[in-house]
């Protein structure tokens, strides 16, 4: 077994053992109960931390301060310019801390650390954005009957719930808290058990900025605390974001007390390779579009449809590229890719991958791996199976690629629409009209034409039917966020005497 080459900076050596004896550094931490729960670095298979279980009271008394704050007014009613002032101070603070926040995210996740501070500078940025919008969002007056006077104000929705996964863990969860803040609501968030540190580190930078006690809320845990919380009657709104199964459950849990819901779930996308594409840029974007996170990313560009002409010349140059990739630990420089997040994860990949050889695929194992003791699999390219096999239709969650070829533009939309997701697309053509008409057939929340995995917090983001409903980012939050009234007046001079 070789020695972790890598020394993990020792202010979040300190912080660590600091969060593991019960130092939160923060009131917004929510977590007192019986039950603890372990935290791994998945890059060396060793433990990061310690961590309380919020109980069902825990989850109570959060949404009880949310509640609390929110009627008190003391940031539902503060001036959009104040929040707006607030929000600036926080995203200020992720930036001066932007290295601790970055290697603790790369170690908690075991993305490399490249990734991981490309998705510390999002947070910051998607928090500026939601700081602008605090102070823009008004209502509309509406022509009516002609003795009446009609407008629409919008107000903040209330207690806003998040439930979040482990791939993304603050991005993602600021996707929510970012627009609950903007237009005034009170927040309880749940991030995932396997990578709640950024989290934890976070709420605490909120009560640095200015946000007050009570507005913010983190509850600690696995599915029983996300059960717990989505099954009260004390929420608004619930946003989650993680697997189909889950939101299933979440939503039928919010139905008992109609709360509203947003879910942001699982993907299978294709990427539409055609023959007049610029190939070594389609090359590079469909390497990224599954490597990226070890395939870990809900818009993983998992499926290649290439059109049968040049299918052999792109896969023999994919596969170069997939040769130079070096699976390794987080904050070990040479890591292009980190490993899969858990050994349960690790073993539901392998055992797809040992199913699909028996179904008589052909897989090209590529790049080297390092050999600590962490979760590694190197990416690989799955060739020789119907578009039907469980290996193209459902989400494997890791850095493997399914290959089938097409011959025609109409035979590409039909295997890229054939499975239940509908989450994002590629698509690589030399062809302006081939990539509008391509893109408008597509079932997805997203088709990038000619890149792929581009995000902006302008961009509404969110899938079709079992990858969820409802947009995230861009205007589309001001939907999420806040609540539309209609105010009529009678302005008929019968009602003056
Ligand atoms: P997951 O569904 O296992 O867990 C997500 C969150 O739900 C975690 O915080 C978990 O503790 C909580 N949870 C589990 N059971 C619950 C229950 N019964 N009630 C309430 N909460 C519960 O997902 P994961 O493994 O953390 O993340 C991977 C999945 O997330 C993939 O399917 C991926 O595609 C999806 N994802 C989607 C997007 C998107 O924007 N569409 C983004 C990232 C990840």
């Amino acid at each position: 077994m070789t020695e972790l080459r890598v020394a993990i900076p020792a202010d979040i050596t300190a912080w660590l053992n600091k969060v593991s004896a019960g130092g939160f550094g923060s009131v917004n931490v929510i977590a007192s109960g019986e039950q603890t729960f372990e935290v791994f670095d998945p890059g060396a298979a060793s433990r990061l931390a310690n961590l309380p279980v919020s109980s069902k009271t825990s989850v109570e008394q959060a949404i009880s301060r949310a509640r609390k704050s929110f009627e008190s007014g003391i940031w539902s009613k503060t001036s959009p310019d104040d929040r707006e002032k607030v929000l600036l101070a926080l995203a200020a603070l992720v930036e001066r801390d932007f290295d601790f926040l970055s290697n603790l995210e790369a170690l908690d996740t075991g993305k490399p650390l490249a990734e991981a501070m490309l998705d510390i500078q999002e947070v910051a940025t998607v928090i500026r954005y939601y700081a602008g919008w605090a102070n823009k969002v008004s209502g509309q007056t509406i022509a009516t009957a002609i003795n009446l006077s009609a407008m629409t104000v919008r107000g903040p929705v209330g207690v806003c719930a998040a439930i979040t996964p482990w791939n993304y863990p603050l991005p993602i969860l600021i996707y929510k808290l970012a627009p609950a803040l903007a237009f005034g609501n009170s927040f309880v968030a749940k991030p995932s058990e396997l990578a709640p540190l950024s989290a934890i580190y976070f709420v605490g930078l909120c009560a640095e900025a200015g946000v007050p006690d009570g507005v913010v809320n983190l509850l600690l845990g696995a599915g029983q605390t996300g059960s717990d919380l989505v099954s009260s009657s004390g929420l608004d709104k619930i946003a989650f974001t993680g697997s189909s199964r889950t939101g299933q459950a979440i939503m039928a849990a919010a139905s008992k007390n109609t709360t509203k819901v947003t879910l942001e779930l699982g993907g299978k996308s294709p990427q539409l390779v055609f023959a007049s594409c610029d190939i070594d840029k389609a090359v590079a974007g469909v390497a990224m579009g599954i490597w990226t996170n070890a395939g870990q990313v809900c818009v993983a560009g998992s499926r290649l449809i290439i059109e049968k002409s040049i299918k052999e010349e792109f896969l023999n140059r994919l596969i170069k590229v997939g040769e130079d990739y070096f699976v390794g630990h987080s904050l070990d420089a040479r890591s292009s890719m980190g490993p899969i997040i858990s050994a349960t994860q690790l073993d539901k990949i392998t055992s797809a991958l040992d199913g699909a050889k028996k179904d008589g695929a052909v897989l090209h194992l590529l790049g080297k791996s390092s050999e600590l003791p962490g979760h590694f699999l190197n990416p690989i390219i799955v060739e020789g199976l119907a578009t039907s096999h469980s290996m193209h239709q459902e989400e494997i969650f890791g850095p493997v690629l399914t290959v089938s070829s097409i011959e025609s533009e109409s035979e590409a939309i039909a295997i890229a629409n054939s499975t239940r997701y509908g989450l994002a697309a590629g698509v690589w053509t030399g062809k302006a009209g081939q990539a509008q008409r391509v893109a408008r057939e597509i079932d997805a929340g997203t088709v990038w034409v000619n890149t792929y995995g581009a995000f902006h917090p302008t961009l509404p983001f969110g899938g079709t039917k079992s990858s969820g409903f409802g947009r995230e980012l861009g205007e589309s939050a001001v939907d999420g966020y806040t609540e539309l009234k209609t105010i009529v007046e009678d302005i008929s001079k019968a009602e003056e005497n």
